[in-house]
C-alpha cells in the first residue's frame, strides 16, 4: 500500500479528484488516502499562505500528492497556494503530456500527437520577485539558477528514456535573453552529451509556438523554462481537446504533486459537469510513478475505451453530454477492457539528484569592471547624462550610457526613445590602481545627492567574459 495524502480543492475539484479517488481504487490500485485541506477554505479561515501545517506534515510524511485545483486570488494579496506546495517542496519539474485521444475530435484528429512538456516549475519569473522601482515603473525578477537548468534539462532527458521516447528540443528565448534563457540552452546541450541516443535540438520559444499549431506531431518532448512551459502547456492542451484532458505532474526529490492542468473552473463547480479526465490521467501519472504500472494501464485503458465509445462531459461537444459522475461510472464499468489506442510502455523516471556542489562552476577570474545604478527622474535623457556625468569626477569611475527600459538614451543617438521615470546609468571603472568596495558607496552617495537610486547591480567580467549585457544600442 502506498500512501498519498489527497486534496479535494477548490471549484470543481472535489468532484474530480472524488472520482479519480473511486476509479484508481476500482483499477486495483494499491493506496491509502490520507484527506487534506488547501486553497480558498483555507484562505477564508486566515491561513494566508493556503496551506495549513497539517497538510505540510501530511505530504512530507507521504510525499506523494493527488490534489484537485486551487482557487488563487489574482493580482493582489495572497500568494497562489499551488505555487506555496510547488516551492514549498521543491517540486522542480512540471511534467505535461498529451496525446491525441479516441473519440475527440479536434483540428488536429488523425495526426498522432503524443508529446511531454516538460517545465522548470520553481524558478523564473515565478519567483515572484517583484518590486515597484518607481511609482509608475514595476519590476520582476528573472531568476535562473545552473542548477535549476541542469536538473531539468536531466529530467526531460531521463524522461525520454523512461517512456521510449527519441527526441527532446529545449525551447527558449536566448536570443534575447542569452544569460538566463540561454544558461538553460547551454545546459541542456551539455546534458545531452550523456544521451547519445536521443536526438536534441534548440528551438526559439515563439517558434515553438507556432510549429506546435502548424505541425505539433513533430515533437516528442518539449523542455523550457517556467513561463514558457506555463504557455506552451496550455497550448498542447488544446490541441488534444483542452484543459478537461491534461494532466500533469510536478516532480522533486522530496515530493511528487499530481494534479490537473486546468484550474477550478468556479462556473461548473457543484453542478456534476465537469469532465473529470484531466484528474484521472493525473492519477495514471501517479500509479506510474508509485510503480503500480498495471493499475495506471487499466485505468488509462478504461477512459481511451470510455471516450472511444463517445461517452463525454459537456466540454466536447459530440453527442449529448453525461455528467461527471456518470462519467465516472463508465469508466469504471469498462475497467478491464483494452482499447484500440495503445498505452506506452511506461519505466520508472529517475529523477537528477544533482547537489549544488556539482552544478557550481568555478571562474578562473573575477573583475570588478563596474556598476548599473538605476535611478528614479522625470528630467530629459540629456539631463540625466549630464547630471551624473558630472558627479563622476574625482571617482574611479566614468559614466559610459544611460539606458530607459534597456535601451541607450545617453549619449543621444538621434533616435526618438521615449522615456519613462526609470533610468539605468552604467559606470565604468577607469581607475583599477585606486578601487575598491568602498569606491561603489561613494558612488551611491554622490548619485544620492542628485537623484533618489533605488537598486544597483554590480557588472564583472567572469574568465574575461562580461558576466552582463550590453543596453540596445550600447557600443
Ligand atoms: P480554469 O482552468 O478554471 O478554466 C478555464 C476554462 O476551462 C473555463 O471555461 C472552465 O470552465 C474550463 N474548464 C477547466 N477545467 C474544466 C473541466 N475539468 N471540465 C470542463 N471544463 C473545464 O482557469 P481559470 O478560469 O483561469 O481559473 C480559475 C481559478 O483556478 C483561478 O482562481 C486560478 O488561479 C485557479 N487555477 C488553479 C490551478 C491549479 O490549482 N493548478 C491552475 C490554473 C488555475
Amino acid at each position: 500500500m502506498a500512501r498519498v495524502t489527497v486534496i479535494g480543492g477548490d471549484g470543481i475539484g472535489p468532484e474530480v479528484v472524488a472520482a479519480a479517488v473511486r476509479l484508481v481504487d476500482a483499477a486495483g490500485g494499491q493506496v491509502e488516502w490520507e484527506w487534506a485541506e488547501a486553497g480558498g477554505a483555507v484562505f477564508e479561515k486566515g491561513v494566508a499562505s493556503g496551506v495549513p501545517a497539517e497538510t505540510i506534515a501530511s505530504i512530507i510524511s507521504t510525499g506523494v500528492v493527488l490534489k484537485g485545483p486551487l482557487g488563487t486570488p489574482v493580482g493582489f494579496g495572497e500568494k497562489s497556494a499551488n505555487v506555496t506546495l510547488r516551492k514549498l517542496f521543491e517540486t522542480f519539474a512540471n511534467v505535461r503530456p498529451v496525446r491525441e485521444l479516441p473519440g475527440v475530435p479536434t483540428p488536429y484528429s488523425g495526426r498522432g500527437i503524443d508529446l511531454v512538456v516538460v517545465r522548470e516549475n520553481v524558478e523564473d519569473l515565478y519567483a515572484g520577485i517583484e518590486h515597484m522601482q518607481t511609482p509608475d515603473v514595476a519590476q520582476c525578477l528573472k531568476l535562473i539558477s545552473r542548477l535549476g537548468c541542469a536538473r531539468i534539462a536531466r529530467t526531460a532527458l531521463e524522461l525520454a528514456v523512461a517512456e521510449g521516447r527519441g527526441r527532446v528540443a529545449v525551447a527558449t528565448k536566448s536570443n534575447i535573453m542569452k544569460l538566463t534563457e540561454g544558461m538553460l540552452q547551454r545546459e541542456f546541450l551539455a546534458a545531452a552529451q550523456d544521451y547519445p541516443q536521443i536526438e536534441t535540438s534548440h528551438i526559439i520559444v515563439d517558434n515553438a509556438a507556432h510549429q506546435l499549431v502548424k505541425a505539433p506531431e513533430q515533437f516528442e518532448v518539449i523542455v523550457t523554462t517556467n513561463m514558457n512551459g506555463d504557455i506552451l502547456s496550455d497550448l498542447t492542451s488544446a490541441l488534444v481537446g483542452g484543459l478537461g484532458f491534461a494532466p500533469s505532474a510536478n516532480l522533486g526529490t522530496s515530493a511528487a504533486i499530481f494534479e490537473a492542468v486546468h484550474g477550478s473552473a468556479p462556473k461548473y463547480a457543484g453542478r456534476d459537469v465537469a469532465n473529470p479526465t484531466a484528474l484521472v490521467f493525473s492519477a495514471v501519472l501517479m500509479l506510474r510513478h508509485l510503480g503500480q504500472f498495471d493499475a495506471g494501464r487499466r485505468l488509462e485503458q478504461a477512459v481511451f475505451a470510455t471516450l472511444a465509445d463517445d461517452v463525454h462531459t459537456q466540454d466536447v461537444k459530440t453527442r449529448p453530454p453525461v455528467g461527471t459522475s456518470e462519467f465516472t461510472d463508465a469508466v469504471e464499468a469498462r475497467l478491464g477492457r483494452t482499447s484500440l489506442t495503445p498505452s506506452r510502455d511506461y519505466q520508472r523516471l529517475v529523477l537528477p539528484d544533482i547537489t549544488r556542489e556539482e552544478a557550481r562552476t568555478e571562474p578562473g577570474s573575477r573583475q570588478k569592471v563596474g556598476v548599473d545604478v538605476f535611478i528614479e527622474s522625470t528630467d530629459d535623457p540629456a539631463r540625466v547624462g549630464e547630471k551624473l556625468e558630472a558627479l563622476t569626477r574625482g571617482t574611479v569611475y566614468s559614466l559610459k550610457m544611460v539606458s530607459n527600459r534597456g535601451t541607450v538614451v545617453w549619449p543621444a543617438t538621434g533616435a526618438a526613445t521615449g522615456c519613462v521615470d526609470h533610468f539605468r546609468a552604467r559606470f565604468v571603472v577607469t581607475d583599477f590602481s585606486r578601487w575598491t568596495q568602498e569606491s561603489i558607496l561613494e558612488l551611491l552617495r554622490a548619485v544620492a545627492g542628485t537623484y533618489r537610486w533605488m537598486h544597483v547591480e554590480k557588472l564583472e567580467t567572469l574568465d574575461g567574459e562580461p558576466s552582463y549585457t550590453r543596453a540596445q544600442g550600447e557600443n
